[in-house]
């Protein structure tokens, strides 16, 4: 295992190529730490190293790193699917939450909410069948029947590129994604401004960031 310091720093300078290659800049991209394997420890050391946006997965996993990290400083990210029964535990602890998928969360989310909440839409731009998301075609329907709610804001969308599949599959998907959100965004909606994508972890956060990618979520790289 490397220091988190050696692995962020490996990390900075991919960063800095592809934001390069595009011609962005740093600043355009934000790094969520993915602190859902490891121990508050670890994620301490990420901390140090000024990475303030960490993500989890799990109710108890977040419930347990906010309660040892205790740090106002921190921005808090929900991944991941979460059960709508769930929802009271975790939405007014969280600054972003990246799996907004089906209306029934939404409603769940809207009755639990006490602040507005910054979603991202889940969307499965490839298909298939084992992963959620909304999928491309059912995407304005579902972002038009969430104008109902006032404790939702859709920040942008979020997808997960296909596993083992080529780099070429991969940036393909990411620029569709890319396609959507501003499809999206040009429609003014004051409910869903639209402007950030999420999308990159740890095996392809440099062709996300090629893409257009404004937040990426790595874990692995960082506590490998
Ligand atoms: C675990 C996870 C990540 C981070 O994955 P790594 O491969 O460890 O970088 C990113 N996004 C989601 C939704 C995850 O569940």
């Amino acid at each position: 295992m490397n220091s988190v310091k050696v692995n962020s720093q490996k990390i900075e300078q991919m960063l800095n190529l592809s934001l390069e290659a595009s011609s962005r800049k740093r600043s355009d991209v934000q790094v969520i730490v993915v602190t859902k394997k490891v121990s508050s420890e670890q994620a301490m050391a990420a901390i140090e190293e000024g990475y303030m946006h960490l993500a989890e997965n799990r109710p108890e996993g977040l419930e347990l790193k906010q309660k040892e990290l205790n740090d106002k400083r921190l921005v808090w990210h929900f991944i991941g699917n979460l059960q709508t029964r769930k929802v009271k535990k975790v939405i007014n602890k969280i600054d972003y939450f990246h799996a907004l998928d089906r209306l029934p969360l939404a409603e769940e989310i809207e009755k639990r909410a006490l602040n507005v909440v910054s979603c991202f839409i889940q969307v499965n731009v490839t298909g298939e069948e084992t992963k959620s998301g909304v999928s491309p075609d059912q995407l304005d329907d579902f972002i038009n029947s969430l104008s109902q709610f006032s404790k939702i804001k859709i920040v942008g969308l979020m997808t997960m590129a296909p596993l083992n599949a080529e780099e070429a599959v991969i940036r393909s998907a990411f620029a569709q994604l890319k396609k959507l959100q501003e499809s999206i965004k040009d429609k003014a909606l004051p409910y869903a401004p639209c402007t950030e994508l999420s999308m990159g972890m740890s095996k392809d956060y440099t062709i996300a960031v090629e893409e257009g990618a404004t937040f990426v979520r790595i874990g692995t790289s960082f506590f490998e």
